[in-house]
């Protein structure tokens, strides 16, 4: 239960005074329901009224206050021109001017002869300065109400920037006191102020240094976001670990066969990965380690190694896959090799249906069958399994942690592999998925040549035609990735259809086309044409992203590169450069480019390491959106900017664990602080894993 000190924060923003249903449902769209979601709504500006000069010398553009005297008003002539009141005092004349002004009003707020505080843009057009709608027209006597700095926050259509103004102001007089969680000694390190000192400070900027990341209240309370997800991550785990898991422990029959009929060996970076794999298994407790490599790095040998030790150690294995082209491709992989070593893999998707699904159910559920591939219909509830042991995720960002759950519930103490290409670095790692065990293939297979990587104006794609067609002829097979045009699927489809009527028009029919829009059969067969060789250019959106393996395949056009996420243009460019055959990557950008931009495809040219894309690629761009949020499995902080606070993840995750350590249910006057963390950023549901209330 939510503690009775954060009610104030939960409550609906409409609470607040000034927002009714309207402007409730903008502030909502902008930042989120409750008034806590308004809090973590940040300024990103500051108007600074203190500027108070002779209003002769007052620039062009710039904010001023001034107690002035209004002479005489003068309305407008026609409707079209504006209603001016023209102000003095000792340093000069001010005109103030009003459109679709009502006389009355401004007769009243601007008695001539009395004196008014004003405060404002300055625009000059002729000899007088102008301030269109001034932001106050007080009497002199409530001057006070004029604040010397405003915050600026981000806005939505429809809502004026001072009903958000009162409103956070509103929150900030009902915010809680709670006891420090964070550690006393970090505290006072970093001279930060208090929970609430801070968020009072981060609403209330007095200069530009004040809405830097660095500032120590901005700090303060993104540490404190880090500190609650790093918690939140070491409770889940310190709960896993109490589930029993199973020792599973094999002879190695099995995967001697399979290593004997391997065309090659396995690389160093392999073979460790698999031992450490095979320690988690024998030992005691549930695995949960994550398998990282870059794309083309070999996981997936890797991953076979580790379900055949479940199964020589008498259980069952399942790999999930996110999408059914990928499930196929594993499985046409895993099967020969399997079938060396005389075990049955078969494959379940949601195309399996009617007679031959009830067959693989039963041939599960009776442990005939000890290796399945498949998408997320492995996790159905009608499945079962005899003796499930390993369940391996490919690709995990793109499934919920609720499937990971599901397939692990199917067996008792299944281990889990989860598997990622994401060159995510380490500590921003530690934000996804806290202190897990990770294995790293960190040098590719033998054999792989560099891939030349060129970045081209799309005005000179013309030029590339011809060396296209070179390549052709001498067996190369040719990916040509469309625009991402905007977030939806089907402008994205308008550019790939186009493409490929134009290309098919160069080079006949020999072109391909693969869409998320397809029917899957009709696109699972254009992969097998391209891989098959049966068509040499395979025009696609983004589907071919992820895992695809065509060894053929060596030149890889990417239109509109700008476009796409480093973190993206680097998985894309992973599907060429598999085979023996010299590979190219064209990016073909639309220009003008900002230098940020120009910076990052050169990035791509310059390097093929991962690590290095996506560190530099932070650096340019900053954490989340650097990595695309949603792609790269990293939660979605509100306070934390990732380029700025980095550097206070590895600390979070310390202090996590050190409070764990002294008080592993959170019941000391720490760990009570904890808890309030934890409910404050909606963390509701690790809390219930404690075993006291
Ligand atoms: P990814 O890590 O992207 O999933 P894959 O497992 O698909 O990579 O492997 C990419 C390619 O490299 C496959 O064609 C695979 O057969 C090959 N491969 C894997 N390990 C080795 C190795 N040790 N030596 C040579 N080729 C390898
Ligand atoms: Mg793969």
């Amino acid at each position: 239960m939510r503690p009775q000190i954060l009610f104030p924060l939960f409550a609906a923003v409409t609470s607040l005074p000034g927002i009714g249903p309207r402007f409730g449902k903008l502030l909502e769209k902008l930042c989120g329901p409750s008034v806590v979601s308004l809090l973590w709504h940040l300024p990103t500006g500051l108007v600074d009224r203190s500027a108070e000069p002779d209003l002769d010398d007052a620039v062009e553009g710039t904010i001023i206050t001034a107690v002035v005297k209004p002479l005489a008003h003068m309305p407008p002539n026609n409707p079209r021109q504006p209603y001016r009141v023209s102000c003095v005092n000792d340093t000069g004349a001010l005109d103030l001017v009003f459109f679709k002004a009502q006389a009355d009003y401004l007769k009243k707020i601007l008695p001539v002869g009395e004196l008014r505080v004003v405060s404002g843009r300055i625009e000059r057009y002729g000899r007088t300065p102008n301030m269109v709608h001034p932001d106050y027209i007080l009497p002199v006597s409530r001057r006070d109400e004029i604040p010397r700095f405003e915050p600026v926050y981000p806005l939505t259509a429809g809502l004026p920037p001072k009903v958000v103004v009162k409103a956070v102001r509103a929150a900030l007089e009902h915010l809680p006191d709670p006891a420090e969680w964070a550690d006393a000694h970090l505290v006072k390190r970093h001279d930060w102020p208090d929970w609430d000192d801070a968020v009072r400070a981060v609403h209330n900027p007095k200069s530009h240094a004040d809405l830097d990341p660095a500032s120590p209240a901005r700090q303060r309370i993104a540490y404190d976001e880090l500190l609650a997800n790093q918690l939140a991550l070491a409770l889940t785990r310190q709960h896993n670990r109490r589930l029993p898991g199973r020792p599973s422990i094999g002879s190695g029959s099995l995967r001697d066969k399979v290593l004997k009929a391997l065309p090659y060996r396995l690389t160093g970076a392999q073979t460790m990965a698999v031992a450490e794999i095979e320690g988690d298994m024998a030992g005691s407790h549930r695995m949960l380690r994550l398998l990282q490599g870059d794309v083309g790095s070999g996981k997936t040998v890797v991953a076979l190694m580790a379900m055949l030790i479940a199964v020589e150690a008498g259980g069952q294995a399942a790999l999930l896959a996110p999408t059914d082209i990928l499930a196929r491709q594993h499985l046409a992989t895993l099967r020969p090799l399997c079938a060396a070593a005389g075990v049955n893999i078969v494959l379940l998707t949601g195309r399996e249906k009617g007679k031959s699904r009830d067959v693989i159910l039963k041939d599960l559920a009776d442990g005939t069958l000890k290796m399945v591939v498949g998408t997320h219909a492995l996790v159905q509830s009608d499945i079962a399994f005899d003796d499930l042991r390993l369940a391996v995720v490919d690709e995990q960002h793109r499934f919920g942690v609720q499937q990971r759950i599901a397939l692990a519930e199917k067996g008792k103490g299944v281990d889990l592999l989860v598997m990622t290409a994401t060159p995510i670095p380490r500590t921003l790692m530690l934000t996804a998925y806290g202190d897990i065990d990770v294995s790293r293939l960190t040098e590719k297979p033998a054999g792989r040549q560099p891939i030349d990587t060129r970045v081209l104006p799309v005005e000179r794609q013309e030029e590339i035609i011809p060396a296209l067609k070179r390549a052709i002829d001498k067996g190369a097979r040719i990916y040509w990735i469309c625009p991402l045009v905007d977030e939806s699927e089907q402008s994205d489809l308008a550019a790939a259809t186009a493409r490929h009527r134009a290309l098919s028009e160069i080079f006949g029919k020999r072109v391909g086309l693969a869409h998320g829009k397809q029917k899957a059969q009709d696109r699972d067969q254009a992969m097998a044409d391209f891989a098959a060789g049966r068509i040499d250019i395979l025009v696609a959106t983004v589907v071919v992203e992820v895992g695809v393996d065509v060894p053929e395949a060596t030149v890889m056009v990417i239109e509109h590169a700008e476009r796409f996420g480093l973190a993206q243009l680097h998985q894309l460019r992973g599907r060429v450069g598999r085979g023996k055959g010299k590979s190219s990557c064209l990016l073909l950008y639309q220009g003008p480019l900002s230098e940020t931009a120009k910076a990052r495809l050169q990035i791509m040219r310059d390097t093929e390491d991962g690590f290095r894309i996506a560190e530099e690629d932070l650096k340019l761009r900053g954490g989340g959106e650097a990595l695309g949020t949603r792609q790269s499995g990293l939660p979605d902080f509100r306070l934390v900017d990732l380029a700025a606070h980095g550097d206070l993840i590895p600390v979070a995750r310390d202090d996590a664990k050190l409070a764990l350590e002294q008080d592993p249910e959170l019941v000391g006057d720490r760990g009570r602080a904890l808890r309030v963390l934890l409910y404050l950023f909606e963390r509701d549901s690790v809390v219930r894993t404690l075993r006291s209330g």
